[in-house]
């Protein structure tokens, strides 16, 4: 497995634990606000990083670290190689954390079923019902499948949604919460315009902070829970 980023050190992206981040290359998605766009485009400038690296220094890092986290990119187009990378992380005693973008559910089903996966960090892009006009047939299915396993174990799912005005207003939020209202909690970020994958993205302005609190406030009182979480842009 070659990884094409990685942050060594990291105390936010496995919550209460200390863990290292790997990034992979490419996606199967185009989302327009993406702020990872030379991951997803694989720039040749990305660093070749092999898994014996990693291996070996997760080895030399027991009891000071304790979780590896997958983000991308999409980690799972990658599950003929990842698969057996993350057996060996599992063998060594640490935990792991994968980000998807939910869209595909065999690899999904394949790495669940066999305990590779402490967390998930599960994309909610779109109200299902706008799911196959922004990004295709071919993903609705697989993405609304996804969802629907891990809200079935939601101690193990981080539902997440980048909030970007051309997709979501407070109707289309409603609507998505009605979908999610078992997850623990359904975290909310902001768009930010400053990199983003499509150019038109960046002529777009985010929501003013108070309008998403405001959203927030609506949807928690009307489902009885704090399910919605804002989180700062990362
Ligand atoms: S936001 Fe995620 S799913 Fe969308 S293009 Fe970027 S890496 Fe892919």
């Amino acid at each position: 497995m070659v990884f094409r980023g990685w942050l060594r050190v990291s105390f936010i992206e496995y919550p209460g634990k200390i863990s290292t981040v790997l990034f992979t290359g490419g996606c199967n998605f185009r989302c327009p606000y993406c702020h990872n766009p030379e991951l997803v485009f694989l720039k040749e400038s990305l660093p070749q990083i092999h898994e014996n690296i990693v291996l070996d220094f997760l080895q030399r890092r027991k009891g000071m670290i304790d979780a590896v986290c997958i983000t991308g990119g999409e980690p799972l187009i990658h599950t003929p190689d990842l698969f057996p990378f993350l057996e060996k992380v599992k063998q060594m005693g640490f935990l792991i954390k994968i980000d998807t973008n939910g869209s595909l559910f065999q690899p999904f089903q394949q790495i669940s079923q066999a305990g590779l996966a402490d967390l998930w960090g599960i994309d909610y892009k779109l109200p299902f019902s706008l799911y196959k006009k922004v990004l295709g047939e071919k993903w609705h299915k697989n993405c609304q499948s996804v969802l629907d396993q891990a809200l079935k174990n939601p101690n193990q799912a981080e539902i997440r949604t980048t909030i970007y005005p051309p997709f979501h207003d407070e109707k289309t939020l409603f609507e998505m919460a009605e979908k999610c209202s078992s997850a623990n909690h359904w975290y909310w970020q902001n768009f930010q315009p400053q990199k983003t994958l499509s150019e038109e993205a960046r002529t777009i302005s985010p929501y003013v902070p108070s309008l998403l609190n405001q959203w927030r406030d609506l949807i928690n009182n009307h489902i009885q829970k704090d399910l919605i979480v804002i989180r700062p842009y990362s």
